[in-house]
Formats: structure tokens, C-alpha cells, sequence
């Protein structure tokens, strides 16, 4: 730009407000320069287009028709980015109601600006340090707006106006807020930047105020209806001296998001109890998430603990070729000749056939039906069932098809009630009478469901009551050091060369750990998920306390992007503040859930919560996801607000 160009030039310029079906036209044909370090007082009565006028030499609005250049830059053709960094670089705003931020200290404030440039952090402490020294403030640095005076907070904004060096001061109405005093020391101070080679443009209706710059221009109705140089100038002051903001484009993604981060901090504490309530939400969803998950973890574990306490060494063989796929005609595929063939392999410890029938019994003159189980003596080790009392039956028993049989604790207390040992009585199936040579222990879990167990030698059971019957089951018990899989595999290679088909299936324990397992997982999830429910619902909470948020602080996002924000940095400090809202609540739900889970689990031993990473880790993450899609509504609403209708709303 040659030295001689103006620095700002208006042609023929037009701005039109539309209220409803009214078109008004509040700049009409305005054409106007204004050339570098001249020091311009606009006049004229409220309402003649004054503020929008400012507006337009600010490029904060464009017009609708006409140009404008600024600094080389025409406005009306440049992208808002563009503008952005014009304000950010060139222009300094202040205005009449000072327009700062109540959450911030002076200091802040006055840094404000300098968060979209490149400046380092405590190059722009120093800096805002410096010009509010400069302007009387050294000892005001970390009050809140409410804590200073009209006089005070305008000087407040003068610094932040100055803080990336803009060359173009634009003042609308700075001492209409003032008394006199204050007045006449702000319009003191506007004169020392005006010597320090500062452009000063000032808005006021006061003819003293005017007075005091070197052209004045008046305006009424949108149009301009004088500018005049003024040759009675009174400076108040001498020079103020500032120093050349060192500035250097605009900052780093990782700068801004520092800064958004910090920001958003700041805005959060400075609404502490509406933060925490809308927190709230997503507290309660992530303590739900990971309790209800905590919980399902502790109860699988005991699940699977007291299921290995059964012994996870036996597999058991039988015909057909699942539960699901019986096929009848395979019903006599197992017998006693694989029992022995079998048994002959050096991995099986031990081996039994199993035999069932329910049957009728009489007991001491009562009739009740027994779920009866024939096998051999090698059984109780196959299963690992220990005595409470009495013996087990051994080999001889079952070569002589000795009548006795043994029930287990639970059914020698149904049938015998209060007896304490009820050993050697009988029990008569069909009339045949069949001793209780012994009671086995009951476990930890009970599998086989309840009712009334017994178990006597198959061959007893085949030759006495019931006559020759197919075998329902093989239960082998692998020898240590084997592995159920493999000697399941073995197993079934052996049968099927024995039977020259596959007419049975193989079950192992472990394979019920893996579907109990499963089942757990599954149901974990399906709470898990329920629970994931009140998160998104503590989302919504978060979306509506975000848009309470931007509607509250329309005024600092017009302030903001008065100062050189782009509506990517708008949008961004949004979105992150959500999402830091949603980040904390997460962090407090965790704390509250351990916090509350030890005490719990100091209450109670029935059952016990398990944490496990992985719940914390994905509620943090849904929570940050949820601070992002909630958050964004919102955050758009802020980052389309016009920064001049953003500044004007109250
Ligand atoms: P001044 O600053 O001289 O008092 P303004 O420039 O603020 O006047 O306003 C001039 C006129 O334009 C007023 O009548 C005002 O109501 C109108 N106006 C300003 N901004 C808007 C807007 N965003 N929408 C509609 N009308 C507006
Ligand atoms: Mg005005």
C-alpha cells in the first residue's frame, strides 16, 4: 500500500437492516477516507447510523452495497477468515459498556485478543502487564470487572484494544458510560496514542468530546452532512509511548487448543454450580456404567470360581450328536465296551458309565420319586464327591450287584428328616429293598438341580429293577497334565474308529465355563448398555446447559470475534468446553463409583464389585464423544452468531 493511500476508504457505502417487512437504510451513500494516524470524532444524533457506521471501518459488518478497503484489504469481497485477521492484526475495538469478560481478571482480559495470534504465553503476560501499567492499572491486574470501576474497566478495554498492536483505534461512545473525571482521562489517553502515531476514530454525541480530535465528521440519517477539520485541538496530555505488539500471525492448532482448553476452564469455574449440575448427568451415567459392569464382572467371577471348584477335569460322553440334535436312533451308541476301551487309554484316571432312571421309592411307609443313578465304583473319583457319612459301594458291590445305594446330603434330610445317621436304612423300589450304605457331601454349587439323588452299582440297578438298559452317559476324569481339549479330541478319534461313525458328542466342563461366561458377558452388556442410556440422557443435559451457555454469553462471543476470533476458534471453544464438561463429570463418576464401591463392598460380602480398565476407559471415551455430539449444536449456534448482532444483544 503506497504511503499516501488512505488506510481506510469508503465508497458510496449502503447498509440496510430488514425488521420483518421493513427495509431500512441506515448508511446511505457514505463515502469517506481516512488516512494513517489522523484522529476522527464522528458525531451525530442516536440513531443516524453512528455504531454501524463504526462497525463497517472495523470490518466487523459488511455492507450491501458500495466498498470498502481496509488496509489494502476489501472487506466486502474477503472471506471471514480474512476479516478475522484483519480485526485481529489492524483494528482495536472499544466500546461504550466496555464489554469485558466477568469471569476474567484485567489481565485476561486484556490478553484476550492475543489468544489468536501466535504470541507465546508469557510474552503475552508481560504484555498485558505493560500496557495496563501504562494505563494506571499495576495494581488492578488480577481484579474481575466487578471489581473495578466504569473509569477502570474502560482502561481495561483500551489495553485489550492495544494488545496486539492494532494501528486503528475505534472507540464507539468511550466516555458515554463515564463521569466526567473518567472522561476526560480516557479522551487524555486516546490523545497520547494518537501522538504515538496510533488512528483514532471515536463515536460520541458529545460536542466537548469532539472537540478535542482534529476532523469531525457528523452523520445524520446515514448520511454524512459535514467533515471538517477542527483547528482548535487542545491535546490533554503529551505522548504515550507503547511498544509494538510483537506479533506474528496466528497461532498453532495445538496453541489454540491450549487456549480453548484454558478457557473453557475458566468459564466453567466461573459458573460452578450450573457446571456441576450439568455434570450431573453424565456423573450418574458413567457410575452406572461401570458399577452395573463392576458388579456383573464380581458376580461372574464367583460364578466361574465356584463352577472350577466342581472340578474342570471331567468331560463326559454322550449319544446323539448334541442336545440340540438327539437323533433317536443313535440311542445305543454308547456301551460297555467303550467303558472298557477307554479305560485302557493312560490319560483316563477314571472312568464310569452312567445310567439313568427315575423311579418310585418307598421310604419308611412315604412314596416319593427318586432320580436314580446307576454307576460304577470309579464314579464318586471321576466326580470327585466326597462322604458325610457312611462308605461308598466299591468294585465287590458292583460284581455282586450288591442292593445299596448312597444320597446325597440333601436327600438323605428329605427323606429321613431329623435323623441324624440314617445309614442302613432301606428304601424299596418295587418291593425290593436297597440299603443306604452312605451320604455324599453336597459342593459349592449344585448343578444337577434338585430333587431326590441317588446312586447304586449300574449293574444292581440293570438286574434287579429296571433289566438291561442303554448307557446315557460316559463320564471320564483325565489324568493331570493332560488337557481337557486334548483328550477330548483323542477320545472321539477313538470312538468314531471304534463305531465306524459319529453317533455322540463330547461335553466338557470347561465348555460350561465358556457359555456361563458368555451368558455373564452378554447380560453385563445388555445393564451396561441400559445403564449407557442415562449417559446420552446426561448428554442431552449437557447440550441444553451449552446453549443456555452461548445464548448468556452472546455478548463475549461478539467480543471475542470482535477481537480477531474466526468462527473456527468460536466453534472450537464451544466444543471443547463441552466436552471438558463431559471429561470432568466422567472423572468425578469414576472417583464416586470407587469411592462408593469400597464402602460398599466393606458393607457387604454377598457380592462383590470387580473394576476392570475397560468400562473407565470406554465411558471416558463415550463421554468425550458425547461432549462432542452434544456439543456441537450448540457450539455451531455460537459460531454462526454476526459479531455485530452478537455485541448489540443485551
Ligand atoms: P447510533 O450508533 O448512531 O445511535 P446505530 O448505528 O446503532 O445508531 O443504529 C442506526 C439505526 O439502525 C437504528 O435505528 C437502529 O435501530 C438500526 N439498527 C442498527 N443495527 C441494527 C440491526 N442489526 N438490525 C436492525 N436494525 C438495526
Ligand atoms: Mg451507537
Amino acid at each position: 500500500m503506497p504511503a499516501n493511500d488512505p488506510l481506510i476508504s469508503l465508497q458510496n457505502v449502503s447498509r440496510i437492516f430488514r425488521s420483518g417487512e421493513e427495509q431500512v437504510r441506515v448508511l446511505d451513500g457514505v463515502t469517506l477516507s481516512v488516512r494513517q494516524g489522523e484522529m476522527i470524532a464522528i458525531v451525530g444524533p442516536s440513531g443516524s447510523g453512528k455504531s454501524t457506521l463504526m462497525n463497517l471501518l472495523g470490518g466487523l459488518d459488511i455492507p450491501d452495497s458500495g466498498e470498502i478497503c481496509i488496509a489494502g484489504i476489501d472487506t466486502t469481497r474477503a472471506s471471514h477468515e480474512h476479516l478475522a485477521a484483519l480485526r485481529s492484526s489492524h483494528i482495536g475495538f472499544i466500546f461504550q459498556r466496555y464489554h469485558l469478560m466477568p469471569y476474567l481478571t484485567a489481565a485476561e482480559n486484556v490478553a484476550v485478543p492475543a489468544q489468536y495470534t501466535a504470541m507465546r504465553e508469557n510474552v503475552q503476560r508481560q504484555r498485558a502487564a505493560y500496557l495496563l501499567a501504562h494505563l494506571g492499572l499495576e495494581d488492578r491486574m488480577s481484579h474481575k470487572p466487578s471489581q473495578l470501576s466504569g473509569g477502570q474497566q474502560q482502561r481495561v478495554s483500551i489495553a485489550r484494544a492495544l494488545m496486539n498492536g492494532a494501528s486503528v483505534i475505534l472507540a464507539d461512545e468511550p466516555t458515554g458510560a463515564l463521569d466526567a473525571q473518567s472522561g476526560q482521562e480516557m479522551m487524555a489517553i486516546l490523545h497520547g496514542l494518537h501522538q504515538s502515531g496510533h488512528t483514532i476514530i471515536l463515536v460520541t454525541h458529545d460536542r466537548d468530546v469532539a472537540s478535542q480530535a482534529e476532523r469531525i465528521i457528523e452523520i445524520s440519517d446515514g448520511k454524512i452532512t459535514a467533515d471538517l477539520p477542527n483547528r482548535h485541538v487542545q491535546p490533554a496530555s503529551g505522548p504515550v509511548v507503547l511498544l509494538p505488539a510483537a506479533n506474528t500471525g496466528r497461532s498453532s492448532w495445538r496453541e489454540s487448543f491450549h487456549d480453548a482448553v484454558k478457557m473453557a476452564w475458566r468459564a466453567l469455574n466461573g459458573h460452578r454450580i450450573r457446571a456441576l449440575l450439568s455434570m450431573l448427568g453424565i456423573i450418574i451415567g458413567v457410575a452406572s456404567v461401570i458399577t452395573s459392569m463392576a458388579v456383573g464382572e464380581g458376580a461372574k467371577q464367583k460364578i466361574i470360581r465356584d463352577i472350577s471348584a466342581l472340578g474342570t477335569s471331567t468331560l463326559s460322553i454322550h449319544p446323539g450328536l448334541g442336545w440340540d440334535n438327539p437323533r433317536p436312533d443313535f440311542g445305543n451308541a454308547l456301551s460297555d465296551e467303550d467303558v472298557r476301551l477307554l479305560s485302557e487309554l493312560p490319560y483316563v484316571a477314571n472312568i464310569s458309565p452312567v445310567f439313568n432312571r427315575i423311579m418310585e421309592a418307598q421310604v419308611e411307609g412315604r412314596q416319593m420319586f427318586i432320580n436314580i443313578t446307576g454307576v460304577n465304583a470309579r464314579y464318586f473319583a471321576v466326580r470327585d464327591l466326597s462322604l458325610e457319612a457312611g462308605r461308598k459301594f466299591n468294585e465287590h458291590d458292583v460284581e455282586t450287584r450288591e442292593p445299596v445305594l448312597l444320597v446325597d446330603a440333601a436327600t438323605a434330610n428329605t427323606l429321613f428328616h431329623n435323623d441324624k445317621n440314617p445309614t442302613g436304612k432301606s428304601l424299596y423300589f418295587n418291593n425290593v429293598p436297597f440299603r443306604l450304605v452312605g451320604i455324599t457331601a453336597s459342593k459349592g454349587l449344585k448343578i444337577a438341580g434338585g430333587g431326590l439323588n441317588a446312586w447304586m452299582a449300574y449293574t444292581a440297578l440293570q438286574e434287579r429293577l429296571t433289566g438291561s438298559m442303554p448307557v446315557a452317559a460316559i463320564e471320564v476324569q483325565v489324568a493331570k497334565g493332560m488337557s481337557l481339549k486334548e483328550a477330548q479330541r483323542h477320545i472321539e478319534y477313538v470312538l468314531d474308529k471304534a463305531h465306524g461313525r459319529r453317533d455322540f458328542f463330547i461335553e466338557t466342563d470347561s465348555m460350561m465355563l465358556e457359555t456361563i461366561q458368555k451368558t455373564s458377558d452378554s447380560l453385563t452388556l445388555l445393564i451396561a448398555a441400559i445403564a449407557g442410556i442415562s449417559l446420552i440422557v446426561g448428554g442431552v443435559g449437557v447440550m441444553n446447559i451449552m446453549l443456555v451457555s452461548v445464548a448468556e454469553r452472546t455478548h463475549e462471543i461478539g467480543i471475542r470475534l470482535a477481537v480477531g476470533a474466526r468462527a473456527a476458534d468460536i466453534m472450537c471453544q464451544f466444543l471443547i468446553e463441552s466436552m471438558v464438561v463431559c471429561l470432568f463429570g466422567c472423572a468425578i463418576g469414576v472417583v464416586v463409583t470407587f469411592v462408593a464401591g469400597t464402602f460398599f463392598s466393606l458393607l457387604t460380602t454377598q457380592f462383590e464389585m470387580v473394576f476392570t480398565p475397560l468400562p473407565i476407559l470406554y465411558s471416558c471415551g463415550f463421554s468425550a464423544l458425547i461432549g462432542l455430539g452434544f456439543g456441537y449444536f450448540p457450539a455451531r449456534f455460537a459460531a454462526r452468531m454476526k459479531p455485530t448482532e452478537a455485541l448489540a444483544r443485551e
